[in-house]
């Protein structure tokens, strides 16, 4: 038997494919999108790439064959914070160790012979990319689906930058794992919270093309509920609840304002508590959002003023606490401590009264906990007897009559904040002038464009210490302005790079309307299981705005999605070679190549 020789072999052939552009789309007959996640240049590639791409490999070259005209391109996800990190400790400038890193793995893609259309490639960080980043911005900022408000914010403080809801896990930054704090600062942010109806409504399309659990996490995450705004009076002012449970209203027995709540300190002054008030709020600004929301131990303190509960008009108590967050429904509650356990829990440890209004069949003691079920109502006015479901909708009713609330629905979904404090990113086009305040930069001066003069010391935002990137005149009235420091969200870059693969050297626009319209949707995309909500809902929402925009005729951009861990199932093989060459997901390509050389086959 003549031994393979992989080292002649594919040589020869990797060479014979790039000569003659074999990878290369006709551009004629039926059309077929194959897509992995495009990677983050770290440096190498290792077996959890090799893995992905391999499975997108094997179905692009299976259908080339079957006579399909096949888009599969290969760019890169290249900003991000290890560049930056690289740039302190060892003084690398970030497009330095960037670079470098895209050239190193895109050799070791080529020797793996994946049939990607290199012609095509496309790398995050190069100004011809980000510039149609900032393009989208503007468009975003038109229609005002971006625009800028000081939050509470996630802030990691050895990063020294703002982290979105989804980046801390366990309370901790998901890259550096240092614990995360609370801090307001002024940001941008998409309002992907217009879309979550949509959002919602579309997952139907993707039933059966899309992993269940991808489906589920996303509607999840968007977190759809029904239920009422109803309005307490307290002092001379309102207190806005959203509540799930309208049918316990008569159950309501004190407020609970978020200590974030702009009335919180405005009662407690009215209230003779704002010392009190006010190093309880310092306390909390410590704690993440996250653990407040985990907390078994709740605290709070009584703003010293009443409401009226609206239904019966009994007086009660207005107080502030941990467990109610600011950024979730109104961010005030009306607490129910015989239906809710966190409320029974705070009820307890305050001396509050509890009042059932919901009762199950065979009764309940409330001394030993909240009953938190269906049931017939009780000390509920003209609805006492009715089941706590039709209450629901009844009670509704009858508030809209009053002009007590409304209906209303709403979502776990926060809009997403794309600002961070760092240098490796893209530039927020805007400038701010102190005669014409907040200006667009005009889409005829994209992009702006990263200084290269940046100092990477590790502390603050290299982008604010740069006069020559701060410094700047305002498109307006020509006056002095300085530039917006923010850089984006590295998911905004990834929210439609799918796109610019239909036509990816385009310096007019982001891609043209044929190129898309040969090319989108995404028929088949790999990658991990991960991007579930993150990148996954992102992208949906971008190819909704563009779609609004007449840019894309497709609602969704991927038509079916192949995520790793489901694949393997399946397809043994990879899995199998791994396994029969004894390595493991982080070995090094080269080891793979190694070991593979010295296989007698
Ligand atoms: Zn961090
Ligand atoms: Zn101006």
């Amino acid at each position: 038997m003549r031994p393979y020789e992989p080292r002649k072999v594919e040589e020869k052939w990797q060479k014979v494919w790039e000569e003659r552009g074999a990878f290369r789309p006709r551009g004629r007959g039926k059309k077929v999108y194959v897509l992995e996640m495009f990677p983050y240049p770290s440096g190498r590639i290792h077996m959890g790439h090799v893995r992905n791409y391999t499975i997108g490999d094997a179905v692009a070259r299976y259908l080339r064959m079957k006579g399909y005209d096949v888009l599969h391109p290969m760019g890169w996800d290249a900003f991000g914070l290890p560049a930056e990190n690289a740039a302190v400790k060892r003084g690398i400038h970030p497009a330095k160790w960037t670079r470098e890193n895209i050239d190193q793995m895109k050799r070791q893609l080529k020797l793996l012979g994946f049939s990607y259309d290199w012609e095509r490639e496309i790398a995050t960080c190069d100004p011809e990319y980000y510039r149609w980043n900032q393009w989208i911005f503007l468009k975003m900022l038109q229609k005002g689906v971006a625009y800028r408000k000081e939050a509470t914010v996630n802030w990691c403080p050895h990063d020294e930058t703002v982290l979105a809801n989804e980046q801390v896990i366990e309370g901790k930054c998901w890259r550096c794992g240092t614990p995360v704090v609370q801090k307001r600062v002024p940001s941008w942010f998409l309002k992907i919270t217009d879309y979550a109806e949509r959002l919602l409504k579309d997952l139907e399309k993707l039933e059966g093309r899309w992993p269940e659990r991808v489906i589920l996490q996303q509607r999840n995450w968007i977190g759809r509920s029904e239920g009422a705004l109803i309005r307490f009076p307290v002092e001379d002012t309102e207190v806005e609840v959203f509540t799930t449970r309208p049918d316990t209203v008569f159950g309501a027995t004190f407020l609970v304002l978020a200590p974030e709540h702009p009335l919180t300190l405005e009662l407690a002054r009215k209230g003779g508590k704002e010392a009190e008030v006010r190093e309880f709020l310092e306390r909390v600004r410590r704690r993440s959002t996250r653990e407040r929301a985990l907390t078994e131990e709740k605290e709070g303190v009584f703003l010293g003023v009443y409401g009226e509960n609206p239904v019966n008009g009994r007086r009660i108590p207005v107080w502030t606490a941990d467990y109610v967050l600011y950024e979730y429904g109104t961010g005030a509650i009306m607490a129910v401590p015989a239906h809710d356990r966190r409320d029974w829990e705070f009820a307890k440890k305050y001396g509050l009264d509890i009042v059932p209004v919901v009762l199950p069949e065979g009764g309940w003691d409330f001394e030993k906990g909240a009953y938190e079920g269906r049931g017939k109502l009780t000390n509920s006015g003209r609805f006492t007897g009715m089941d706590s479901e039709d209450a629901k909708r009844e009670i509704t009713r009858w508030l809209e009559e009053e002009g007590l609330g409304e209906f209303r629905v709403s979502y776990r979904l926060r809009d997403w904040n794309i600002s961070r404090q760092r240098y490796w990113g893209t530039p927020i086009p805007v400038v701010y002038c102190e005669r014409c305040g907040t200006v667009p930069v005009p889409e005829d001066q994209l992009p702006v464009v990263l200084p290269r003069d940046a100092e990477f010391t590790g502390r603050g935002n290299p982008l604010s210490a740069s006069d020559q990137f701060v410094k700047t005149s305002c498109p307006r009235c020509k006056g002095p302005a300085r530039r917006e420091t923010d850089t984006m969200d590295t998911f905004f870059d990834s929210s439609w790079y799918f796109l610019r693969f239909c036509d990816p050297r385009n310096d007019r626009e982001p891609f043209s309307k044929d190129a898309v319209k040969r090319w989108m949707p995404v028929d088949i995309y790999i990658g991990g299981i991960e991007h579930a909500v993150l990148h996954l809902l992102y992208a949906r929402f971008f190819q909704k705005f563009l779609k609004d925009l007449g840019l894309v005729d497709e609602e969704e951009p991927f038509v079916r999605l192949i995520t790793q861990g489901m694949v393997l199932k399946r397809w043994v093989s990879v899995g199998r070679l791994l396994e029969f060459l004894g390595l493991s997901e982080e070995d090094r390509v080269e080891d793979l190549i190694k070991k593979l050389r010295e296989v007698k086959l």
